[in-house]
């Protein structure tokens, strides 16, 4: 449906303590790119690269990558461009690849892990992304980071791309920032030595949740388990968010949960204003932060989450507040 001037948002909503929150988009196929720009967002805070590859019989050439890439820099000109090297595996399995199924894609060759495998796939992809984001504001996230050597590792692969560009003569963005997916929890536990390696940080809450609750996303037998507001999970992000300011090291947040109002608040109230989620849920939460920008009161909100130890006092606990705001 095409968004007119009246649905427009804000995308730097100003808070009580004078800084503002970010709204970018979570986006896979082009026709996404619209319903983000129509809204104003100002950028791309997760690109989910493997969406082309998905729908394909083939891996995608270098030229025909460059020229998807190049379509989200031209529609946000100036606004950042969180661009995600390829996530396969898990839940996102590549069709022509078929022969090689895991008993669990979940634990499997999944994202970095496959891509680690195979270098040339990373690289080709690499100097798409680079050549697209010649001047734009390029951050690269790489998914599924469990520890400091595949950082490392997927540095010197990026490093070696933009010097054979800048060989052959190729134009490309020689100073793209690079940054992780915090979703696996050993991250939770190597925080300080990442954040020497990396420019960002942004933490996914779908992969998060699945991960540290050993809950499979896509199994409904166990949905009741998948709780975004599980003191764990609060306590991890928490956690992530205190280690990430005092490196000042930014921080976003990607998962589908940042546009749920409870968990918004909890986040507004650690500090991180940079939330990066769905097109379609990007009007709802706006409407909520710009009603609710008082940071003590979600500072106050975060602190009392924290000290609660179960879902159903988490659950409690917000619901009295949302009666008391009815
Ligand atoms: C996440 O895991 O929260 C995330 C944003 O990435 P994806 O849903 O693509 O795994
Ligand atoms: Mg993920």
């Amino acid at each position: 449906a095409e968004i007119d001037s009246s649905t427009k948002i804000d995308p730097l909503i100003p808070l009580s303590d004078g800084s503002s929150l970010s709204l970018l988009a979570n986006i896979g196929l082009l026709g996404d790119l619209r319903v983000a720009r129509g809204y104003g967002l100002r950028g791309i805070g997760l690109y989910r690269s493997e969406f082309p590859f998905l729908i394909r019989n083939d891996f995608p050439s270098e030229e025909e990558q460059y020229r998807i890439y190049r379509r989200i820099f031209e529609a946000f000109e100036g606004g950042p461009v969180y661009m995600r090297v390829l996530d396969m595996g898990g839940d996102k399995q590549l069709g022509f690849l078929a022969g090689d199924s895991e008993p669990n894609p979940f634990l499997g060759l999944r994202a970095i892990r496959f891509t680690l495998k195979n270098p040339e796939i990373l690289s080709t992809q690499l100097r798409a992304m680079l050549r697209a984001g010649l001047e734009g504001d390029l951050n690269i996230i790489v998914p599924f980071i469990s520890g400091i050597e595949e950082i490392r590792q997927m540095r010197s692969i990026m490093e070696r791309a933009s010097l054979e560009l800048s060989e052959q003569g190729i134009e490309h963005n020689e100073k793209p920032k690079l940054g992780i997916m915090v979703e696996l929890p050993s991250v939770g536990y190597l925080l300080e030595e990442l954040s020497d390696e990396v420019d960002f940080m942004s933490i996914g809450t779908n992969d998060l949740v699945q991960y540290l609750l050993a809950v499979d996303r896509t199994n409904t037998n166990v949905s009741h388990y998948y709780q975004p507001l599980h003191p764990a999970v609060l306590r991890f992000i928490a956690r992530v968010a205190e280690v990430c300011s005092s490196k000042k090291i930014p921080l976003s947040v990607c998962g589908d949960s940042a546009a749920d109002r409870n968990m918004a608040r909890f986040l507004m109230g650690l500090g991180i204003r940079i939330f990066s989620i769905a097109p379609g849920s990007v009007s709802g939460i706006h409407e909520w932060i710009k009603n609710n920008n008082n940071v003590e009161d979600h500072k106050e909100f975060s602190r009392n989450l924290l000290r609660l130890g179960s879902t159903r006092e988490i659950r409690e606990y917000i619901d009295s507040q949302n009666h008391e705001a009815d």
